[in-house]
């Protein structure tokens, strides 16, 4: 089938103006600076044309076609990301935390080792597991070479899960990682997925139509839990650059990495303290894109949770969804649940989230437009500006 034709198939364009092509997405997103890792656009492609360098970022691995879905499916590029809030039946207006179900303060008992927070995500993805509800999770692993870097991971007992809790402060790429062809699964696997508000954007945008091309397996994925978030980083900028060569901290001798209060804390291996630094100090170290992000709070998600808004120990916990419903039932049991301790303390994040992205957006933002930008309409919002597509030799196969 032509690009043009699977094109028209899969978004609202009524009429592709032009083949938007792979080095198109390049110019005005990676080499902009502006990629946020999510890896949608590899999930996207219908040829598999697209796969992963060795700097992290998306490059392409075989002829591209022009069918543009890279582009109208990137959250920094074609996709209006907060026109997927509207797939979950939240209303124009999303403010705070916008749409949920139920929403709580909670915390796993007896604790599980290594969590983040209160280990909620720990808790539901091995509660799933053992009811057999789910065939495996798409978490985040410590690298088998450079510690305190998550790399996407297929989770499949309730083993795994507990050997990636916790948080990487870098992404993973998640949905370059949704092929799940180097694993063992049944025919039809039902898939949870761990990710950045960015990244289930994507699934959700890919998920609400068909998707028969490519050999990512959007269709697996059944439940989408969002971790909250206001930025991420890059590896090498902030473990390598900032905390071990800057500060001369060694990552074997890290036990803990957190961000929360405004303050970047890293521990040692027995819990205490290395250093505690306001955040603003790593800036130069996150990934420019999330500027423009908007969605602290993973509108998107069946789930979203987060530290903010809850004591220190426990996670806020925002259900969305009816999937997010029935999944929660699955491990209510073994969670002590209480009222948010401090909504307005999310309240108050999501509004400084948003200020900073309106100030880098240059397109306006609004979440009932429709769900994919045109790539000459970006181009009129972004030229001239500071976020500006980079012209540059293509690499064209
Ligand atoms: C980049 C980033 C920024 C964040 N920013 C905020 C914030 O500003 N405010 C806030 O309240 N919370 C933030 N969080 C969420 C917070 O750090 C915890 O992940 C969350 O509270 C869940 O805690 P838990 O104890 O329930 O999870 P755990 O039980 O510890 O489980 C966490 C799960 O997330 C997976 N995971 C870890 N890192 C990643 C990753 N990079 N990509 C995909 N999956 C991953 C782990 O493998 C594990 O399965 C952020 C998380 C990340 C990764
Ligand atoms: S932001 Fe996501 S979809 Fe866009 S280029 Fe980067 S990895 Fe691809
Ligand atoms: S701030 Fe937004 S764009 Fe950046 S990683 Fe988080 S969800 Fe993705």
């Amino acid at each position: 089938m032509a690009g043009f034709d699977i094109r028209e198939l899969m978004n609202d364009i009524d009429e592709a103006p032009g083949k938007v092509w792979f080095w198109d997405l390049e110019k005005a997103v990676i080499d902009a600076d502006r990629c946020v890792q999510c890896g949608v656009c590899v999930a996207a492609c219908p040829t598999d044309s697209i796969g992963i360098g060795s700097d992290d970022l998306p490059e392409l691995v075989k002829m591209c076609t022009g069918c543009s879905l890279c582009w109208d499916f990137c959250p920094r590029g074609g996709l209006q990301y907060e026109s997927t809030w509207k797939i979950m039946g939240a209303d124009h207006s999303v403010e705070g935390i916008g749409k949920v179900e139920e929403s709580y303060t909670a915390r796993v008992n007896p604790m599980i080792e290594g969590v983040q927070d209160g280990g909620f995500v720990s808790a539901l993805l091995i509660s799933l597991l053992e009811a057999g509800e789910i065939d495996g999770a798409l978490v985040a692993r410590e690298s088998a070479t450079e510690r305190w870097k998550g790399e996407a991971f297929l989770a499949r007992t309730p083993e795994e899960v507990r050997e990636c809790a916790g948080s990487f402060y870098n992404q993973t790429l998640a949905l370059g990682h949704v092929d799940f062809k180097e694993y063992d699964l049944p025919p039809n696997p039902r898939i949870a997925v761990v990710g950045t508000p960015c990244e289930i954007e994507g699934i959700k945008a890919m998920q609400a139509r068909p998707w028969t091309w490519g050999t990512s397996k959007v269709e697996a994925i059944t439940l989408t839990i969002a971790l909250l978030c206001t930025k991420s980083f890059n590896y090498e900028k902030l473990m390598l650059e900032e905390i071990q060569a800057k500060r001369g901290v060694d990552l074997e001798n890290v036990g803990r990495v957190d961000i929360i209060r405004g303050k970047m804390i890293v521990q040692d291996l027995e819990g205490e303290s290395i250093f505690e630094e306001p955040i603003r100090d790593f800036h130069g170290a996150a990934l420019k894109g999330c500027d423009e992000c908007a969605d602290f709070m993973g509108h998107a998600a069946d789930i979203s949770v987060g530290s903010v808004g809850s004591a220190d120990g426990y996670s806020s916990v925002l259900v969305r969804s009816e999937e997010g419903l029935t999944a929660f039932e699955s491990v209510r049991e073994k969670l002590e649940l209480r009222e948010l301790d401090k909504p307005e303390a999310l309240d108050k994040l999501d509004a400084l989230d948003k200020r900073v992205a309106f100030k880098s957006l240059k397109r306006a933002f609004d979440p009932e437009a429709p769900l994919f930008i045109d790539y000459e309409e970006h181009l009129e919002n972004y030229a001239g500006t500071d976020r500006a597509p980079v012209e540059h030799e293509a690499v064209r196969y």
